[in-house]
């Protein structure tokens, strides 16, 4: 068993409790992963200042450069793919196909922000005046705090902290409990790749306490956050103090709607992929199933015979479809809604258990579970149960059918399966969500494309592609007068 630490100004220590935090394997408890720093405030001030210290030079580093650090990370990323893979697969119990294209989503970020360091673009404009140069360009803003969730322990720090080393902030990181390995493997490979010490910084440990303390810290400038609706109000109220400013990345309650005239089998291929990926555990899972009435028996009975055949187990194993849920506490809450969809009157046609065959019992295991007969009223149907349970409603209409899709606190992701491309367009103009697919599942987010979610989603900033690059840099606009006498910009000269 491995015993980890924090990494703090360039070294590796111990928090100043000197407590400790066990990780375990949610496919097998009885494996510890290894153990972790239980940090506090005090380890957040001094990583806080190590990173403004670093922040003064690392700032001036050309951004060039930066992308080269980067370039190399995503090459270290590339070689030790597997390895990592396999740590994440332990770690939170997503099969290996995932877990492999949990790390590629970091390697495409990795590229993608070296390329961006030759571009980084600003703007220039005519001045309103002779012998003025006007322009806007990017800066750095300061220490960037990234607390993330344990659903893509890879992928989703790079979305943040690549960009943020990128544009030439330095980080504080607080990786989620349920996946501190993963987070640390990654700053190794940052260390490795030439980021020097103090610009990234990772401090474990319980979210109230090293997150809270990020989030609150006078001298971090900015936080990005993945993670919970809940967690993200706090995080905006407490960020509020300071003024500083946040991205928030939250919950989603995301639906495939498939009309009447869709091809039945993709649609099938989509909602399995979309409800029962990641065991359910995605922002952008699937976990309502909207379907045009006069395909709804047909294509029940279709889903209900394949999600059958899905095969749970331990993600390390190449036969598993479906692996662990994440801990015993979501276990219980997922049973726990599925124990209120019942009571709300909705039909349990499959699941609705914990699984407890061979090679399960030691593990988080849940059953794939689908309601029909849900109601979009239904809590199961507005609330995010972040598991493998997938609610399925009736609607006679595309109206009906959007209208249901929208009729959530959430905005994330959405589906709709049609061959008619009229009824495809109605949609994408209809549907309020960040992320609208047609005739593919609610996951698949390209890391070079905006990422994020309107309503309780997020607070209206994206991650990936070229827009993550305005929430870590600020706006400078410069005038460069060569006139070589006073100039007056905002004056009513034709008036006068
Ligand atoms: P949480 O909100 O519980 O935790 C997210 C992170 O915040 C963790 O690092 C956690 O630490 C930390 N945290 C918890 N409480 C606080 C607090 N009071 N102050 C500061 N930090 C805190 O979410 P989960 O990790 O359970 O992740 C699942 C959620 O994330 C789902 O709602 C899901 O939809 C959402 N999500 C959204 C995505 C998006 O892009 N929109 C993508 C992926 C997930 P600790 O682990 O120590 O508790």
């Amino acid at each position: 068993m491995k015993k980890y630490q924090n990494f703090i100004g360039g070294k590796w220590v111990d928090a100043k409790s000197g407590d400790v935090f066990e990780n375990r394997n949610p496919a097998n408890w009885s494996e510890v992963v290894g153990t972790f720093p239980k940090s506090g405030r005090e380890d957040v001030d001094e990583a806080v200042r190590a990173a403004c210290s670093a922040f003064d030079r690392w700032r001036l580093v050309p951004v060039p450069q930066r992308g080269d650090i980067l370039r190399r990370v995503g090459d270290l990323l590339s070689a030790r793919k597997e390895e990592l893979a396999r740590l994440m697969t332990r770690e939170m119990g997503k099969v290996l196909i995932e877990t492999r294209g949990d790390v590629q989503e970091g390697i495409d970020t990795a590229y993608y922000a070296a390329g961006e360091s030759r571009r980084l673009f600003g703007r220039t404009a005519p001045s309103e005046l002779p012998k003025k140069f006007a322009m806007a360009i990017r800066v750095p803003v300061g220490v960037a705090g990234v607390v993330t969730p344990w659903n893509f322990p890879m992928a989703i720090p790079t979305w943040k902290i690549f960009p943020a080393l990128l544009c030439g902030d330095t980080v504080v990181f607080k990786p989620a409990s349920d996946t501190p390995a993963t987070a640390t493997a990654l700053v190794e490979i940052l260390l490795e790749a030439g980021i020097p010490e103090g610009v990234i910084n990772i401090v474990h440990g319980g979210g109230s306490d090293v997150g809270m303390a990020i989030v609150e810290h006078p001298d971090v400038d900015l936080v990005s956050f993945t993670g919970s609706t809940p967690v993200g109000k706090k995080i905006s109220a407490a960020a509020a103090v300071t003024l500083k400013r946040v991205a928030l990345e939250l919950g989603g309650k995301n639906a495939q709607l498939v009309m009447e005239d869709a091809d039945l089998d993709l649609a099938l291929d989509g909602v399995l992929w979309g409800a029962f990926g990641t065991t359910g555990q995605r922002c952008t899972a699937t976990s309502r199933l909207v379907l045009h009435e006069k395909i709804y028996d047909t294509f029940m009975n279709m889903l209900v015979a394949r999600t059958k055949k899905l095969r749970l187990g331990d993600g390390l194993s190449e036969d598993t479809d479906v692996g662990p849920v994440i801990n015993e506490p979501q276990r219980k809450a997922i049973h726990q809604y599925v124990e209120i969809g019942v009571g709300e009157g909705a039909d349990l046609v499959l699941g609705g258990k914990i699984a407890t065959g061979d090679g399960l019992k030691n593990g988080w295991f849940y059953q794939p579970t689908i309601f029909g007969g849900v109601r979009p009223e239904m809590r199961i149907a507005k609330e995010e149960i972040f598991g493998p349970v997938l609610g399925v409603i009736k609607v006679k209409s595309l109206q009906e059918g959007v209208a249901v899709l929208n009729d959530t606190i959430y905005g994330l992701s959405s589906a709709i399966y049609t061959r008619d491309i009229n009824k495809a367009f109605e949609a994408i103009r209809d549907i309020k969500a960040g992320i609208t697919y047609v005739n593919a599942p609610t996951i698949g987010a390209e890391a070079h494309m905006p990422f994020g979610g309107v309503k309780q989603t997020g607070n209206g900033h994206r991650e990936g592609g070229w827009t993550v690059y305005d929430f870590f840099t600020e706006w400078k606009t410069v005038y460069v007068d060569y006139s070589g006498r006073i100039q007056k910009a905002q004056i009513d000269t034709y008036h006068q």
